[in-house]
């Protein structure tokens, strides 16, 4: 089928390149020209695993084409995808201003019939908007539809989230778009849930903040361990067999971060007052997140009783592995709370380090975690890249001034870290 893609960014870029692999033909938009000149050339301008291979086969196929032109994409297509970005305003809610400009220029290009699909994270009732907005701006009168099929992809394994998902979500107000969006899914595996659009738009916004209430929920358990000497890894484990609660989402640690789930949660709680109902449970996940970050600062002061001027070593910086996405990153608050109290910063990221140079400032940039550990008080393990599993500690150890790690993930045997000298804490343990 044609398809149009509008908003080449994660979601956007990898929803696109799998649909053409899997043998749509895909047009790809986007209003950032300078995106779309690389990725004409098969550059990729983002670290996802696996796309710049997907884009490259897809554009020799020429199954996959770049434009700028919204005008080109609708009218060589005949079902359109937004994903554009849906940011924050400073109130909390999602701006939707591009969601609402794309939906005026595809009204305006219709010349025939189109199915308009909402991808984008977005409130829920939004689709009413698009389609007023649509028929507004839709002169010729064409008959068109709309949907919701929201992305649960996650960065870093996008493709195989996206080619094997747990579930497809497709809103939709008749028949004939539930077809079309049948057909367009077919070669893709998982279980298809159709639904009107406001229950599709809602399933997108409960889903990440019952993620992230899980992952609060974990935060605060470490808590009590901390207090108690139990174990939250174990606590988690034991939990986590029981099949009600799963052991996914159950890791205590630096937090979530991201442009998902800070931004959805506070999108949704915004909605929810809108709405009429005041949704608490919600806005005490964000403190539990937000007191998360402070803690692991106010540990790591602790264990060097005076942090002024001393230097900490931050290992990963991107908001989690495998994906260079700096927004929202727990680093970044950790980072300025720690600089706030006079820490000198070293750091690095195996990706995202281009992308924090942007929103880091006054850190030193190491080309790899044995610079880091060059004179350092402390390191403070924030992302759990895999490549951290395998570091030569003796190494490690000899170069540091003081031979500290906070481990903000969890990630290394505590016995075995302090087996080889190291005064080690991590979360709930
Ligand atoms: P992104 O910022 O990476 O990509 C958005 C793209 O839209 C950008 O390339 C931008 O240039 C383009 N754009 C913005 N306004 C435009 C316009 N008027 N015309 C054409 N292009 C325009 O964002 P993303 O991470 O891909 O997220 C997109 C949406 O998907 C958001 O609503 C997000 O919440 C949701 N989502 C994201 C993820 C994720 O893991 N990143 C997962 C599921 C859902």
């Amino acid at each position: 089928m044609r398809l149009c893609m509008i908003g080449t960014g994660y979601v956007g870029l990898v929803s696109g390149a799998c649909f053409a692999d899997i043998g749509h033909q895909v047009i790809c938009v986007d209003n950032d020209q300078e995106k779309i000149k690389m990725l004409v050339l098969g550059r990729i301008p983002i670290y996802e695993p696996g796309l710049e291979e997907l884009v490259k086969r897809n554009l020799k196929k020429k199954s996959i084409s770049f434009t700028t032109s919204i005008a080109e994409g609708t009218k060589k297509s005949q079902v359109i995808f937004i994903a554009v970005g849906t940011p924050p305003k400073d109130c909390g809610e999602p701006d939707l201003s591009a969601v609402e400009q794309v939906s005026q220029e595809i009204g305006m290009a219709m010349g025939e019939y189109k199915l308009i699909v909402e991808k984008s994270t977005v409130p829920v009732q939004t689709g009413k908007w698009v389609r007023t907005t649509i028929q507004r701006f839709n002169r010729s009168g064409v008959d068109f539809d709309v949907a919701s099929n929201p992305e649960f992809l996650r960065e870093g394994s996008a493709i195989d989230d996206f080619l094997h998902p747990d579930r497809v979500v497709l809103g939709v107000e008749n028949d004939r778009a539930k077809q079309l969006m049948l057909e367009i899914y077919e070669p893709i595996g998982g279980i298809k849930i159709v639904t009107d659009i406001e229950s599709a738009e809602l399933i997108k916004h409960a889903s990440n903040s019952f993620l992230s209430m899980k992952i609060s929920f974990i935060n605060a358990i470490s808590r009590i361990c901390e207090l108690t000497g139990a174990d939250v890894v174990k606590v988690s484990d034991g939990m986590g067999l029981d099949k009600r609660i799963g052991r996914e989402f159950l890791n205590a640690g630096a937090g979530f971060g991201g442009f998902c789930f800070p931004k959805d949660l506070k999108a949704f709680i915004g909605i929810a007052k809108r709405l009429g109902y005041d949704f608490n449970l919600l806005k005490e996940v964000e403190n539990i997140n937000s007191n998360q970050q402070r803690h692991i600062v106010d540990k790591l002061e602790k264990l060097l009783w005076n942090i002024k001027d001393k230097t900490v070593g931050i290992l990963g910086l991107s908001f989690k592995p495998d994906t260079d996405d700096m927004r929202y990153a727990p680093s970044i608050t950790i980072i300025e709370m720690l600089q706030t109290s006079g820490a000198r910063i070293k750091a690095y990221d195996p990706v995202a380090m281009d992308k924090a140079k942007l929103v880091l400032k006054n850190v030193e940039f190491c080309p790899n975690p044995y610079k880091v550990a060059e004179a350092a008080d402390a390191i403070m393990l924030v992302t759990e890249w895999s490549e951290f599993k395998d570091l030569d500690f003796a190494r490690i150890k000899k170069s540091m001034r003081q031979p500290v790690i906070l481990d903000g993930r969890n990630m290394f045997d505590p016995q075995e870290i302090r087996g080889l000298g190291f005064i080690y804490e991590g979360i709930g343990r």
